[in-house]
């Protein structure tokens, strides 16, 4: 029997979301036959961008529905085992890459809250710097003090704060000792949380019911002020008539299967896609939506991210402390920024070097590691989101531009000083050509003077943007800055693809700081 039959045949598309935080929450047991809806506003998925409209717009008294692919999970159904996590959540089971002059892994969730479900719960604000930066790309004409009230909102929402000391764990805290040590700035990661118990399982979902994505926070407020939710609805095409859209079709898709049973049709007065910035592009391009704009799906923008591994001499049980406790900001303006990371162990066991006793070795040492990372804002490199003939995942192209790949090279370099610098007694840095191990500060020296190739890392990319992007002028992007199509006049968009380019930061506060701008302007349009 396959891995992929034991999935399906050991969790009935039934149990899926019911009661607890969920309730009202419509799932595909629900569906018997065809369904069509009226409504205001349509908002098309359940992730940061979108939840943050619905919530808003419902309290502002509008008659919302919000559709979401995925199927709602419950605490309880999170599974700790990264293959089970990643088949259950993640869009292509966790396989999704983008193709270019290498391959990026890149991971984008399928579930009510989209990647607020499996993320970290950083919430870092776009820096005051990127407004103005996003006024010289684009010409929108945001700025800090615009935004701040926005950011405010959400924070308070959110509850969001500084990672406490007491849930840090060692892992986090060598970071801090690295960096203190070496007169770079570094601070607690403020997170969408509240009891947080530092268990470390932020990526597969928070079994302790601590972080606050929005299945949990937005979601429900928006059910409260009289949202209809559906998941397990799959938007497919808007149909448009003029300047307007005038209907949303799609189909009812079964948890886990994507088996299609029945059709929908939902007549909005406004619509909002926020899809993601990989599949709002499918849905423009299968419509053949906004085509005129020659962005959809264009200037597709990542934050690569490598990871390099301190191994220490005495057991820090590295498991113990939130996923992301700890960051740095001292490089944000030069495009780098480092942090903690932290992931199941058959993710970080994949990440280790070495076969057969060599590998065994390794996997002993697991108690004493510490994986550190950084993310760059990669403003020299491009991809593209392209619809494929048959179904809704899309192709992905990228190329990690040489001047990208020189920036991350000097984060690694960084790295692997804190590495030194918070007493770790070798590192693995998971780079080809070079040794596998590093046993001292001279050895890992290779790591600056090195000529790093993009293909001989291990990048992965879990933040995107800019597919749809924001700007003044029709000519320059696809929406302007209230989210607002330049071309049809009641439809926006409100995930990251709006983004004119990287936010510097971990993009979900941003994203849903703008959507709460966008639900603003769309209850002000009337
Ligand atoms: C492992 C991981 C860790 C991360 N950690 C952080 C972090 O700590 N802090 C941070 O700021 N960012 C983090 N990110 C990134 C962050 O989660 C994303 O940038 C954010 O979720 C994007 O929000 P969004 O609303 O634009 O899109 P999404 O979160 O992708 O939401 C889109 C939603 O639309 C649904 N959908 C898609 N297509 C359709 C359709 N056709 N019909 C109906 N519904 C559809 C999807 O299922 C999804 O629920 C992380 C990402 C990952 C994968
Ligand atoms: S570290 Fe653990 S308890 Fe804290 S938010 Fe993440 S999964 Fe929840």
């Amino acid at each position: 029997m396959t891995r992929m039959s034991v999935l399906r045949s050991d969790r009935a598309p039934e149990s899926f979301g019911r009661g607890g935080p969920h309730e009202g929450v419509r799932v595909f047991s629900d569906y018997d036959a065809d369904l069509t809806i009226h409504c205001d506003v349509l908002v098309v998925g359940s992730g940061p961008g979108g939840a943050v409209v619905a919530k808003e717009l419902a309290e502002a008294g509008r008659d919302v529905v919000l559709l979401e692919e995925g199927p709602p999970f419950g605490a309880h159904q999170f599974e700790l085992e990264a293959g089970r996590a990643m088949q259950n959540v993640l869009r292509e089971g966790g396989t999704r890459a983008t193709r270019g002059n290498m391959f990026i892994p890149t991971m984008q969730a399928n579930a009510l809250g989209g990647g607020s479900l499996i993320n970290s719960a950083i919430c870092a604000r776009a820096p005051d710097w990127i407004w103005e930066k996003w006024n010289r790309e684009t010409g929108v004409e945001l700025d800090a003090a615009t935004m701040a009230p926005h950011f405010e909102r959400v924070e308070k929402f959110l509850f969001v704060e500084p990672t406490p000391k007491d849930v840090q764990g060692p892992r986090n805290l060598k970071f801090k000792e690295g960096c203190d040590a070496l007169g770079i700035s570094s601070e607690p990661t403020w997170r969408n949380v509240k009891g947080c118990r530092g268990s470390g399982e932020c990526f597969t979902g928070c079994r302790n019911g601590a972080k606050k994505s929005t299945d949990v926070s937005y979601v429900p407020a928006a059910i409260r002020a009289g949202a209809r939710v559906y998941t397990s609805l799959r938007a497919e095409q808007v149909v448009t008539q003029g300047r307007r859209v005038v209907e949303v079709t799609g189909h009812v898709v079964e948890p886990m299967t994507n088996r299609e049973t029945h059709g929908f049709r939902v007549y909005p007065k406004t619509v909002v896609l926020a899809a993601g910035c990989m599949q709002t592009p499918v849905i423009l391009q299968k419509s053949l939506a906004l085509t005129s704009s020659e962005w959809v799906g264009k200037r597709l923008l990542l934050h690569p991210g490598l990871a390099v591994m301190a191994v220490y001499a005495d057991p820090i049980d590295p498991w113990e402390g939130a996923t992301q406790g700890y960051h740095s900001l001292h490089y944000l303006r030069e495009g780098m920024k480092l942090e903690v990371l932290w992931s199941p162990p058959a993710v970080l066991a994949a990440r280790l070097p070495g076969l057969g006793s060599a590998y065994q070795g390794h996997l002993k040492t697991y108690d004493r590691m510490a994986p550190f990372d950084v993310i760059v804002a990669a403003d020299h490199s491009h991809g593209t989101v392209s619809a494929k003939r048959s179904g809704y995942d899309p192709d992905l192209r990228f190329h990690f531009h040489d001047d990208d790949v020189k920036l991350i090279q000097r984060g690694l370099a960084i790295l692997s000083d804190i590495c030194w610098a918070s007493g770790a007694v070798s590192i693995l840095p998971g780079i080809h050509g070079i040794p596998e191990v590093l046993g001292s500060k001279a050895e890992s020296e290779v790591l600056r003077t090195m000529k790093l190739r993009g293909s001989d890392t291990i990048t992965a990319a879990n933040h995107a943007f800019g597919s749809t992007r924001m700007a003044k002028r029709r000519e320059d992007g696809v929406v302007r800055d209230d989210g607002r199509a330049h071309d049809l006049d009641n439809l926006y968009i409100s995930d990251t693809g709006i983004f004119a380019s990287s936010p510097a930061v971990n993009p979900m506060l941003t994203v849903m700081a703008l959507a709460d701008r966008v639900a603003q302007k769309i209850a002000a349009a009337g």
